[in-house]
């Protein structure tokens, strides 16, 4: 059984300090696949040190070079591309295809920032124009620092490539840790920094849990500035060790994003996008459009939509290539769906789609595709992200209370509008309160776009020119016109 006991730190696999081992496993087979540490403060201190060391000469590479890294990283990791969907679906449960829209999301990621890398060169000593007479003012972009990468499992490999490609690509150095539950994909990363010969102590990546390698990192004085992806207990926990220090903080935190069906939607395309939204990945994404809400004249026949939509959905061997829907990535994590579905059935809600509906798998961590309609807006259902396939519906009179039901939550990830009117869609969408709004489509996530929450969804951007901004900080050179000395 692979033994994830090493860390990869100063460009040496060094043993860690932790005794501790967490089991790594395969949640269709319901097996355990390997054992990873769960990491010591004292790693911390190794891959910071590092960190530190290499940050001068990563800085003094400059953009272009750094971009050739980069796109050495996409080359490799694209090259790897099959086997890491494999290690990823049978880490994380969830389906080959959906493996391969991660690998092809990230490859883009390392692609992109490559490019971005070459530009902040270009750009670095801009001159700024301004009123006044023989003063010349330029601009450039300096890289944070040492920066602290956390990411969650429910993504390996997606959600790392949308800090570390940024971050390689602005000049910082780098301590990564990726989740305990999906490490198995993301040492992937550190055996591709080895292939590529990215420079020693530039990316640093410790594996470990919150209290082994997340905590002291978070309070870890070398750092300058912390990434997180993943819950908004921990990323409020991550922001409070930051402020000591006044260190920077970007968060992609949880969500409840909306998706409205108008009245002039077409059915069985709206039916389409509706399931997509929700069932991806289980359920277990950031920004599934986990509230349906839709117009009172299509609610019969988009519920009979989706109940036939969801019946055909294969569950099964993340591996097959039959099978559309994975189990959750951990007992754990169905558990906490359960919890929820157990909250239901007490509140009463009406399921159009649930567990009695269809036969599970013999194993593997499933959760039936869930469909409650009517639900009313006090309920925990309503309100709290659940991380699991179960969607909850409910009916309005109109464009207006559509909108007003959307924007009604402390959270602002995502949202989708269906329309059979496209610039219907598109107006509606405006309104809504939300990083990323999709309309008429299918959740398209763009490198070129940014990603990231109004709210309590986060704090900050990724992807873009946004994300690359995350990890420079600005600085601005005013004096006399050449020539002149006042
Ligand atoms: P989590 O918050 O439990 O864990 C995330 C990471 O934080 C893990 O690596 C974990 O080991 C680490 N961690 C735990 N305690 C810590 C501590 N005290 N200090 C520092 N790090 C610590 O989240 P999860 O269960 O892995 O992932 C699910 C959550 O992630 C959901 O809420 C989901 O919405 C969110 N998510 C958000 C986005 C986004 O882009 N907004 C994307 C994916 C997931």
């Amino acid at each position: 059984m692979q033994q994830l006991t090493r860390q990869f730190i100063d460009n040496h696999w060094v043993e860690s300090a932790g005794q501790r081992r967490l089991p790594v496993t395969d949640p269709y087979r319901q097996e355990k696949i390997a054992e990873v540490t769960a990491g010591d403060p004292a790693d911390v201190d190794a891959a910071v040190a590092a960190a530190r060391r290499a940050l001068p000469a990563w800085q003094a590479l400059g953009g272009e070079r750094r971009g050739a890294y980069l796109s050495a990283f996409a080359y490799t990791l694209a090259a790897r591309r099959d086997e890491l969907m494999r290690r990823s679906s049978r880490n994380n449960g969830k389906a080959l295809a959906e493996a391969a829209i991660d690998l092809d999301d990230a490859i883009a990621c390392y692609r992109y920032y490559a490019g971005q890398a070459a530009e902040l060169k270009a750009r670095q000593g801009r001159i700024v124009e301004h009123g006044l007479d023989g003063i010349r003012a330029q601009t450039y972009e300096d890289p944070i620092g040492v920066v602290g990468l956390i990411t969650p499992w429910n993504f390996p490999l997606v959600t790392s490539a949308w800090k570390i490609a940024p971050a390689l690509a602005a000049g910082c150095t780098i301590v990564f840790k990726p989740s305990e539950v999906t490490p198995l994909p993301e040492q992937a990363l550190a055996e591709i920094a080895e292939a590529v010969d990215l420079p020693a102590g530039v990316l640093n990546l410790v594996h470990g849990d919150g209290e082994g390698i997340g905590a002291p990192l978070t309070t870890h004085p070398g750092v300058d500035k912390f990434s997180f992806t993943g819950s908004n207990a921990v990323g409020e926990k991550v922001m409070r060790a930051a402020a000591k220090g006044v260190r920077n903080v970007s968060l992609e935190l949880g969500g409840k994003s909306p998706i409205l069906v108008l009245d002039d939607a077409e059915i069985e395309q709206a039916a389409d996008w509706v399931v997509a939204g929700i069932y991806f990945n289980s359920g277990q994404i950031c920004s599934a459009t986990s509230r349906l809400i839709v117009h009172d004249a299509l609610t019969e026949p988009l519920y009979v939509a989706l109940g036939k939509r969801i019946d055909a959905i294969r569950l099964g061997d993340p591996l097959a290539d039959d099978t559309d829907m994975g189990p959750m990535s951990s007992a754990r994590q169905r558990e906490a769906v359960e919890r929820y579905l157990a909250m239901a059935r007490e509140e009463g809600l009406v399921a159009v789609r649930d567990g009695r509906h269809r036969q599970l798998p013999a194993r593997g961590e499933f959760v039936a595709p869930t469909l409650y309609r009517d639900v009313p807006v006090e309920s925990r259902l309503w309100q709290e992200e659940i991380f699991g396939p179960v969607l909850c519906g409910r009916s309005v009179a109109s464009d207006e209370e559509a909108i007003e039901l959307a924007n009604a939550s402390p959270f602002g990830l995502a949202a989708t509008v269906i329309a059979g009117d496209v610039e219907r869609a598109r107006q509606v969408g405006q309104r809504l309160r939300a990083g990323s709004i999709w309309y008429n489509s299918e959740q398209v996530v763009l490198p070129e776009t940014s990603w990231g929450g109004f709210g309590i969804s986060g704090i900050g951007r990724e992807l873009g020119s946004w994300g690359l901004a995350e990890y420079l900080q600005v600085k601005h050179l005013i004096g006399p016109e050449a020539g002149r000395s006042a």
